[in-house]
C-alpha cells in the first residue's frame, strides 16, 4: 500500500504517547524511514516504567533514584509488519477489481428493473400483479443497496492506495450543508432535521464533492438510526487556534454503546445495538468518512450515550491549504 508521506509530530508518537499519558500503548501503526530512503511499516508496542516501578526495584539495579525519577523511561518493541502489509495489499486490490467487475453488470440490472416498474405503473406493457411489482420493487431495493456498496468497496480502496490527488478549493460549508440538509428534510417526514447557524457563508478549503459525502453519511446514519422519529440538528464553531472549522451533527436515536464507540471508525465495525435493532448496514460508511477528514487534515469522533443520541464532530481547515505533499490522496 502506498501511505500518504507525512511527517507525523513527536507527541503523535507510541512512546512519546506512553509516556505523557503514562499508559501502555498497544498495536500502534507507525513508519520507519530507512536511511537508504526506504520505509518500513511498523507495529509499535509502548510500556511506560513509571517512577512507582522504578522504587520496586532495588537500588542497586539502576544508577541512582534521584535520576531516574527525573528520568522518563518506557519498554518499547518494533515489529516489522512489512510481509502483512504486503499481503493487506493484494487483498485491497483483489477487492478493488471484484467491486470494480461488479459495477457493470449492477448498472444493467438496475436499468431493467427501474424501466420494468416504470412501465409498469404507468400502465405500459403487460400488467403486473400487485405481488408482482411488490417483487420488483425488492429487486430494486436490493439492487441499489449493492451498488452503494460497491461504491463504498471501491473507495476504501482507491483511498488507501493513495491513487487520486485531493483537489480542495475554497467552499462555502453553509450553502453545501443547506443543501445536504434539504435534501434529507425532503426525504422524511418524521425526523426534524435543522441547521442552526446564523451566518450565509463559512469558508473552507475542502474537495466538496468528498465533504458532501461525508456529511451525506453522517445525517443518513443520524436518520437511519433514529427509526422511531426524532431530530437532527447541525451547527458550526469556529476553532480559531487551530484554523479549522467544527462542524455539529447531533441526533436523538439509538446512540452507540460505550465500550464500541472507540473502535466504531473501523471497517466494517457495527454497535451491537443497531444488529439488534435490526437496521441494516456495512460499517463502511464511519471508516471513510474519517479517512476524507483525516486527508483533509481534520478530525472526525463521536460523543454518544446509547438510548439518548449520538454527537458527531468533524473539523475542517480554514483558509488557504497547501496542495504539496501533506495535501495527500483520495
Ligand atoms: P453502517 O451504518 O453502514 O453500518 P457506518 O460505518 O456508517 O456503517 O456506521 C458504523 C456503525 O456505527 C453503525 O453500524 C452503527 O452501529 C453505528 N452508528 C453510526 N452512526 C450512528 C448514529 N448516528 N447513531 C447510532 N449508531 C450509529
Amino acid at each position: 500500500m502506498r501511505l500518504p508521506r507525512r511527517r507525523f509530530p513527536p507527541e503523535t508518537w507510541a512512546t512519546t504517547c506512553a509516556l505523557l499519558q503514562d499508559e501502555t500503548v498497544y498495536q500502534h501503526q507507525e513508519i520507519i524511514q530507512q536511511p537508504c530512503g526506504k520505509r518500513l511499516p511498523i507495529l509499535v508496542n509502548a510500556v511506560p516504567l513509571s517512577s512507582s516501578h522504578w522504587h520496586s526495584m532495588e537500588p542497586s539495579e539502576h544508577h541512582s533514584l534521584d535520576q531516574c525519577e527525573q528520568e522518563c523511561l518506557a519498554l518499547v518493541i518494533h515489529q516489522d509488519v512489512s510481509a502483512l502489509k504486503q499481503a493487506e495489499s493484494l487483498k485491497d486490490e483483489f477487492i478493488g477489481i471484484a467491486a470494480h467487475e461488479l459495477r457493470t453488470p449492477l448498472a444493467i440490472l438496475k436499468t431493467a428493473v427501474s424501466s420494468f416498474i416504470h412501465q409498469a405503473v404507468r400502465g405500459h406493457g403487460t400488467l403486473l400483479e400487485d405481488w408482482q411489482l411488490e417483487r420488483l420493487e425488492d429487486v430494486e431495493q436490493a439492487t441499489n443497496r449493492l451498488t452503494d456498496l460497491t461504491k463504498d468497496l471501491l473507495d476504501v480502496t482507491r483511498l488507501q492506495s493513495g491513487r487520486n490527488v485531493l483537489q480542495r478549493a475554497p467552499t462555502n460549508i453553509v450553502a453545501l450543508t443547506r443543501r445536504v440538509v434539504e435534501r434529507f428534510a425532503r426525504m422524511t417526514t418524521r425526523h426534524h432535521i435543522e441547521l442552526q447557524t446564523a451566518q450565509e457563508a463559512l469558508e473552507v478549503t475542502i474537495n466538496a464533492k468528498r465533504i458532501e459525502q461525508v456529511l451525506t453519511n453522517l445525517f443518513s446514519n443520524a436518520i437511519k438510526y433514529s427509526p422511531q422519529r426524532g431530530s437532527v440538528i447541525v451547527r458550526f464553531a469556529a476553532r480559531p487556534a487551530e484554523n479549522m472549522l467544527e462542524i455539529q451533527v447531533q441526533d436523538t436515536g439509538i446512540g452507540i454503546p460505550q465500550q464500541q464507540q472507540a473502535s466504531i471508525f473501523g471497517h466494517f465495525i457495527r454497535a451491537d445495538n443497531a444488529r439488534a435493532a435490526g437496521i441494516s448496514g456495512t460499517g463502511l460508511g464511519l471508516y471513510l468518512c474519517r479517512m476524507l477528514v483525516e486527508q483533509h487534515g481534520g478530525r472526525l469522533w463521536l460523543t454518544s450515550e446509547e438510548g439518548k443520541g449520538s454527537a458527531f464532530f468533524l473539523t475542517l481547515p480554514i483558509g488557504d491549504v497547501s496542495q504539496g505533499e501533506n495535501a495527500t490522496a483520495t
